[in-house]
C-alpha cells in the first residue's frame, strides 16, 4: 500500500508540464496513467475513515478538493453539519446540452475488523485486489466517476453540457446531511441537470465473467423505518407484575411476524422479469414472460416466494432488526422497543401502511414512531441515456439484455426524482454474484480489473452523453 502511494508521487512528479500538454492533444486518455492513479486513489481512499456514524464526511471532501485543486478544478465542500461534508466540483460546457452529475456518496456502513480477513481501512493492494469498506459501495464507483472527471479535463474535452462530480454524505443513513440537504438548501447547484448517474444498477456477470445483464435502474422501494415502543410497571426481576413492556412487545411482534403483505407485482417489476425471460431456462422462462399469470400457479407462486429477492420484488417486507428491553438481567424496564425496517412497493402510501400495522399489532398502548420515511418516486425516463447504455452493451458484451430491475434497497436518486430530475443506478462495473454479498458485508473488495474496465466504459459512457 506504502509503494504504491510512492508510485502515485513518482507518476505525479515525473509529468513535467510539457507532457501535460502533449497528453491533453492525444485524442485518448493515457488509461495505464489513468488507472494507476486510480489504483492508489482508490486505496487512499478506503483509508479515510467515513464510517457512518458519525460519517466524518468532511476528511472525504477534503481529500477530493486537494485532488480537484492540483488539477486546476473549481470545487465547493458543503458541510451540511459539523464534519459532514459534500463535494461538488464542475466542468463547463457549451451549454448546449443539459448538465449531467456524477454522484456518488462518501459515507460507508460500520465493519467489524474482527470479521475480516484484511483490516477493513488499509486500503490493502495484494494480488490484483483492492481490500476494504467502500470498496464497492460506494468509494470504487466515486474513483471511476473522478478519474473520468479528471480525464476529461486533461484531454480538454470539448463538452457540449457540463458535468458535475459530486460526492455525498449520509447516503447509508438516510442522506437528510448529504443529497437530502443540498436538495432542499442548494436547488441552484443542480438548476440545468437533466440526468444523474448514480449507483443502484450495473453489469452482472458470471463466474466466467462474461456478461449477464445490464441493470439500469428507474425505481426503488421506499423504506419505511418505524420504532415500536412498549410501556409497563419497572421493578426486580424476581416479581414480575402483570403489567410487563417486554411482554407487551413480544406479544405485538409476534403479530406482525405472523402478518405476510399481499403479493402485488408493480408494472416495472411486470417488465422487468419479461425482459429477463428469454435469458432464463425454461420452464421459467414462460413464466417470466406474464408474472402475473404465473404467480395465480399455486406450486409456481410457492418456489418463486421462497427465493427472498423475487419476494421482496413483489411485496412490502417487515423485517424486525432490533430489540431492546433492560440492560441487566434481574431489572424488568418501563420500556421496550423494536425497530422495523419494512419496505414499501412502488405506489404504496407510508400513511395507509401505517394504520394497517397498527391494526396488526393490535395493542394502541404501543406507540408507532417514523424513524424514516420518504415518497417513492420514479425516475422521469431518459431516452437517450438509455440508448447509450444499450449501445456500450452492444458492443462491449453483445446479445446481453439491458433491463430495469426494481432496487429493493434505496439510493440518493429519490431526492432528485422527487424534483423531476431523471436519476439512473447504473455505473459500468462488472459484478459476479459471489461479490454481491461483499457490499454491507464482509471483506468487501474490488479487483483492479474491475476498477479498470469501470474506467474505460464510464469515460466513453460520458463522454457519449456529454459530448456529443
Ligand atoms: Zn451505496
Amino acid at each position: 500500500m506504502r509503494r504504491s502511494i510512492i508510485v502515485l508521487f513518482m507518476l505525479v512528479l515525473s509529468l513535467s508540464a510539457g507532457e501535460m500538454r502533449a497528453r491533453a492533444a492525444q485524442p485518448a486518455p493515457d488509461w495505464k496513467i489513468l488507472e494507476e492513479e486510480a489504483v492508489a486513489l482508490l486505496s487512499r481512499y478506503i483509508q479515510v475513515n467515513t464510517t457512518n456514524p458519525p460519517g466524518n464526511e468532511i476528511q472525504a471532501a477534503q481529500f477530493f478538493k486537494e485532488i480537484f485543486d492540483r488539477e486546476g478544478i473549481e470545487a465547493r465542500i458543503f458541510e451540511s453539519a459539523p464534519g459532514r461534508g459534500n463535494i461538488y466540483a464542475r466542468l463547463l460546457g457549451d451549454g448546449s446540452k443539459k448538465a449531467l452529475v456524477l454522484l456518488n456518496h462518501m459515507d460507508v456502513v460500520p465493519a467489524d475488523a474482527k470479521l475480516w480477513k484484511e483490516p477493513p481501512f488499509s486500503g490493502l493492494i495484494k494480488e490484483g485486489v483492492i481490500w476494504g469498506r467502500g470498496a464497492l459501495d460506494n468509494k470504487g464507483p466515486a474513483i471511476m466517476e473522478l478519474m473520468t472527471f479528471l480525464a476529461l479535463k486533461r484531454q480538454n474535452v470539448r463538452l457540449k453540457g457540463d458535468v458535475i462530480f459530486l460526492g455525498t454524505a449520509d447516503e447509508e443513513a438516510g442522506g437528510a446531511w448529504g443529497a437530502g440537504y443540498l436538495v432542499e438548501k442548494h436547488p441552484e447547484l443542480f438548476k440545468d441537470v437533466g440526468l444523474v448517474l448514480n449507483e443502484g444498477g450495473g453489469i452482472r456477470v458470471g463466474e466466467d465473467g462474461r456478461a449477464r445483464v445490464y441493470n439500469v435502474s428507474v425505481a426503488e422501494k421506499t423504506p419505511l423505518w418505524l420504532k415500536l415502543t412498549a410501556t409497563g410497571t419497572p421493578g426486580h426481576g424476581s416479581t414480575p407484575s402483570n403489567n410487563l413492556a417486554v411482554n407487551k412487545l413480544v406479544a405485538a411482534l409476534a403479530r406482525v411476524m405472523s402478518y405476510q403483505s399481499p403479493v402485488r407485482v408493480v408494472e416495472e417489476v411486470q417488465r422487468y422479469y419479461a425482459d429477463i425471460a428469454a435469458a432464463e431456462p425454461e420452464p421459467r422462462r414462460s413464466r417470466y414472460r406474464d408474472l402475473r399469470r404465473a404467480l395465480r400457479d399455486a406450486a409456481f407462486r410457492a418456489e418463486f416466494l421462497k427465493e427472498p429477492r423475487n419476494n421482496a420484488s413483489v411485496r412490502n417486507t417487515i423485517a424486525i432488526t432490533g430489540i431492546r428491553g433492560s440492560d441487566k438481567v434481574n431489572v424488568i424496564p418501563a420500556t421496550a422497543s423494536a425497530e422495523l425496517d419494512v419496505r414499501l412497493l412502488p405506489g404504496e402510501d407510508p400513511k395507509v401502511f401505517i394504520e394497517q400495522l397498527r391494526k396488526i399489532i393490535g395493542d394502541p398502548l404501543i406507540k408507532v414512531e417514523v424513524l424514516l420515511s420518504f415518497p417513492a418516486a420514479t425516475s422521469p425516463p431518459h431516452p437517450e441515456a438509455m440508448k447509450v447504455i444499450g449501445d456500450f452493451a452492444k458492443a462491449n458484451d453483445p446479445g446481453t439484455p439491458v433491463v430495469a430491475p426494481l432496487v429493493r434497497g434505496f439510493t440518493d436518486c429519490h431526492f432528485f426524482r422527487e424534483k423531476g430530475i431523471p436519476c439512473l443506478g447504473f455505473m459500468p462495473h462488472r459484478s459476479a454474484p459471489s461479490s454481491e454479498g461483499l457490499v454491507h458485508g464482509v471483506d468487501e473488495r474490488v479487483s483492479v480489473e474491475s476498477l479498470r474496465f469501470g474506467i474505460r466504459a464510464m469515460v466513453e459512457i460520458v463522454r457519449k452523453l456529454a459530448a456529443d
